[in-house]
């Protein structure tokens, strides 16, 4: 069998579930199954100062081969981790080859289908060799095919010494998928000047823009009086909710909005008449529409409060910020990753995400990390699929981001 492809099998079918609701990190025990034999295979394939600490993190080297000590030192890192919102037990992986195009049926008995019909993106895919799951649970191409690409690439460049390169570090998290995968993570032991997450989906993903994102929490207090008396008396909390989610601008919301353009996401209710509670996340690219989204929130507050007398509070927590602010002003190591896709024949796809990644917090915490494909689709379920071509495309942009930063150094 494809080495690639065995050893990307061999993580695949180990349970990483990560668990929002523990407080431990990692937040799953069976989370260090992976982790140590991540470990142990980094020492076998010869990688230095392999290290995993108390909480699962994963560093290692790949000592620099050149003489010139200028070269930056770089890094790679990729989650082990899964989603806990699809299962990842018993993950049975079914292998397409020279895929013809057609519906793929993942669950004959459960007549579960990967159809092109749905998801176009497998045309694109006509050919080559796609993982599949077996239709009840997750792949785990999120990110194991990111582990994979990166081991595979370090291994690469230590059989091939003629390949000249800096310091390479690598860095393996747990629980991404919980938004926990940078919390633990330290920068100062990894010591890269900047670092690329391999955890996005299509082949030329590049992003360095992510969302500015909080969390609001709305709180009501009510007034319960009996119906039947209640004039100018009751104040209805679960009325006065309904209020402020009408003030809420409509079509500024998840189901409304693409690209670069924010929102806001009432994503909880719930309330009683003395008691009710909103829940919504506030997300936005350009800062500034971002703080101006929690003052819109607050502004509702206000006016509801003189309607109504002081009933509502509210709570609002940031939760990470666009990375552009802390990548833009290295904006090279973008361009170097753009050069090395375009140098083996791969078109650049940059755009924002909807979302954060490990490398926002990261950026943040100072070491800059724009996020590079890792080749699988629709990511969090049972139609999770990644090309093997896609998978190999990414060890090879590893391999040219590392002898790029080597030699631009000498320019
Ligand atoms: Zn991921």
């Amino acid at each position: 069998m494809n080495p690639i492809l065995n050893r990307f099998l061999s993580y695949v079918t180990i349970d990483t579930q990560s668990d929002p609701n523990s407080s431990t990190t990692p937040s799953t025990e069976k989370q260090w199954n992976l982790a140590n034999k991540l470990a142990e295979e980094l020492k076998l394939i010869g990688l230095s100062d392999v290290t995993i600490d108390e909480n699962a993190y994963i560093m290692a080297t790949l000592p620099s081969n050149s003489t010139d000590a200028s070269i930056p030192v770089i890094g790679f890192i990729a989650h082990f981790d899964t989603s806990p919102d699809f299962s990842g037990t018993n993950v049975n992986p079914q292998i397409i080859e020279n895929y013809d195009g057609k519906d793929i049926v993942l669950n004959k008995e459960k007549n579960i289908i990967l159809s092109p019909d749905y998801f176009d993106d497998l045309l694109q895919y006509k050919g080559q060799t796609i993982i599949t799951t077996d239709g009840t649970t997750l792949l785990g191409a999120d990110d194991k095919a990111g582990i994979t690409e990166i081991v595979s690439a370090m291994e690469y460049l230590i059989h091939h010494p003629e390949i000249k390169h800096g310091t390479i570090k690598i860095g393996f998290t747990p629980d991404e998928e919980i938004g926990r995968g940078a919390h633990k993570f330290d920068v100062e032991k990894f010591g890269a000047d900047w670092a690329y997450t391999m955890d996005g989906s299509q082949v030329g993903e590049l992003e360095y823009e992510n969302f500015n994102a909080a969390s609001a929490k709305i709180v009501i207090s009510g007034k319960s009086v009996h119906p039947g008396y209640a004039k100018g008396k009751m104040i209805n909390a679960i009325s006065i909710a309904n209020e402020f989610m009408t003030l809420l601008p409509e079509n500024e919301v998840p189901q409304k909005t693409t690209g670069s353009e924010g929102f806001f996401h009432v994503h909880h209710i719930s309330g009683e008449i003395e008691n009710a509670t909103i829940e919504l996340i506030i997300r936005d690219h350009d800062k500034s529409l971002f703080e101006k989204r929690k003052v819109r929130i607050a502004t509702i507050k206000e006016q509801l409060n003189k309607i109504h007398g002081n009933c509502i509070h509210i709570e609002v927590k940031d939760q990470y910020f666009n990375m552009k602010e802390k990548v833009a002003p290295v904006y090279h190591i973008v361009t170097t990753a753009k050069e090395a896709m375009e140098s083996l024949g791969i078109t650049p796809l940059i755009k924002p995400i909807r979302g954060g990644t490990d490398g926002s917090q990261l950026s943040f915490m100072g070491l800059p990390c724009p996020n590079i494909f890792a080749g699988g689709h629709n990511f969090h379920g049972k139609y999770e699929y990644v090309p093997l071509e896609s998978i190999e495309s990414a060890i090879k942009v590893i391999v040219k981001i590392c002898e790029l930063t080597a030699t631009k150094s000498n320019r």
